[in-house]
């Protein structure tokens, strides 16, 4: 396990998903942790699971779509837990339609939460880290800034500038000593991800449908993606910055299996 101790993390979307999971990680490896996500959401049940770890855990409902909350945020937990220097700027919604059916608030909607909200966070934490010039971010994308779906049109556009951002803010903020990544989560067993299935026509086919075209057969646990945020995260990582890290199962990366047969040519 990486070794976080001593470290104050500050995680979006952490009430529930991979956010979830990423402030549990964080708390089992000794960070301090700092659990953002809207205000309607139940962050005490989150908060207990991570307190099951340390002691030291502070929920904030913000919106990060509204830039005045999201510098208040950061304030106050630099204030209650001290200098953050790890973040999971990984709050996100997905909205599934198609492209003809995406109303100008549907898209806008989209737009505000996933990519003006993760340059709020993004903006805000490197503010304060940049006098101490220690840092590490973690923007959360997806696999679907790096292929098209039917019916992902805003969101993909979202995700797909999440990685173009991601790059330049690591451009900028290297000398000043932190790093910036993004991972990109493949399908991940998440509230999410249950509101999308059972959106479906046929929710059971569309799982089969999903696992086929995953080249390790079955869809992800949010513990899976949190190891991989906190690898970015840690010390470990040290010389990453300004790329991203994709955990989908191989479902980019590899055509789905087929037989192996032989051939010599
Ligand atoms: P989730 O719905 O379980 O969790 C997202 C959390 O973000 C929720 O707690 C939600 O309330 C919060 N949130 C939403 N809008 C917010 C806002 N404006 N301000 C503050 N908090 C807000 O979803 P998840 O699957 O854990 O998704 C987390 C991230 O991972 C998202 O960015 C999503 O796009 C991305 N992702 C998910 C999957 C997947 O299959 N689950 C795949 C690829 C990428």
């Amino acid at each position: 396990m990486h070794d976080m101790s001593n470290r104050v993390a500050l995680i979006t979307g952490a009430a529930s998903g991979i956010g979830l999971a990423t402030a549990e990680a964080l708390a089992r490896a000794g960070a301090a942790v700092a659990l953002l996500s809207r205000p309607e959401d139940d962050l005490d049940q989150a908060a207990k699971r991570c307190q099951d770890h340390h002691d030291r855990v502070l929920t904030v409902g913000v919106d990060v779509g509204d830039p005045a909350a999201v510098r208040a945020a950061v304030e106050r937990v630099e204030r209650e837990l001290g200098p953050v220097d790890a973040v999971h700027n990984n709050a996100g919604i997905s909205i599934v339609a198609p492209l003809t059916e995406t109303t100008d608030e549907l898209f806008e909607r989209q737009l505000r939460t996933n990519l003006a909200g993760n340059f709020y966070v993004l903006r805000e934490t490197a503010r304060v880290m940049q006098p101490r010039r220690r840092g590490a971010i973690v923007n959360t994308a997806s696999e679907l800034a790096l292929i098209g779906q039917a019916g992902y049109v805003g969101y993909t556009a979202t995700k797909g500038a999440i990685l173009a951002m991601t790059r330049s803010a690591a451009a900028e903020l290297a000398s000043w000593g932190i790093r910036v990544n993004a991972i990109c989560p493949g399908t991940t067993r998440t509230p999410m991800f249950l509101r999308e299935f059972d959106g479906a026509a046929d929710p059971a086919a569309e799982l089969a449908d999903n696992e086929a075209s995953v080249a390790l057969g079955r869809i992800g646990d949010p513990k899976e993606i949190a190891s991989a945020v906190v690898f970015l995260l840690s010390d470990e990582a040290g010389y990453i910055t300004g790329t991203h890290l994709v955990a989908d199962g191989g479902r980019t990366g590899c055509v789905p299996a087929g037989s192996i047969g032989t051939a010599a040519n």
